[in-house]
C-alpha cells in the first residue's frame, strides 16, 4: 500500500528529474548565449516550487497523523 513517506520520496524524485531536464544538454536555454533572450531556466525552477509546495503540505499531513492525539481517531 502507498504511503505519504512514499509519496513524498517520489516528489523528491521529480524534483531532480525536472533539474535534469533544465540543465540536459539538449535543453538549450536561450539566455545563456545572448542575454537579450529570456531564460527559460525559471520555467523549469517555477515546477519544481510548486512541487515543494505540495511537498510541504504532505509533510505537514504526515506530522498532523502521527501526532499522538490523531492515533485514537479512526479515519
Ligand atoms: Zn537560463
Amino acid at each position: 500500500m502507498a504511503n505519504l513517506k512514499d509519496s513524498i520520496e517520489c516528489i523528491e524524485k521529480i524534483k531532480q528529474d525536472i533539474r535534469d531536464l533544465r540543465d540536459a544538454d539538449y535543453v538549450k536555454c536561450p539566455n545563456h548565449s545572448n542575454d537579450k533572450y529570456p531564460c527559460i531556466c525559471e520555467n523549469f525552477d517555477l515546477v519544481n516550487d510548486k512541487l515543494d509546495e505540495l511537498s510541504k503540505d504532505l509533510n505537514e499531513i504526515r506530522d498532523d497523523l502521527l501526532h499522538p492525539a490523531m492515533q485514537n481517531i479512526n479515519i
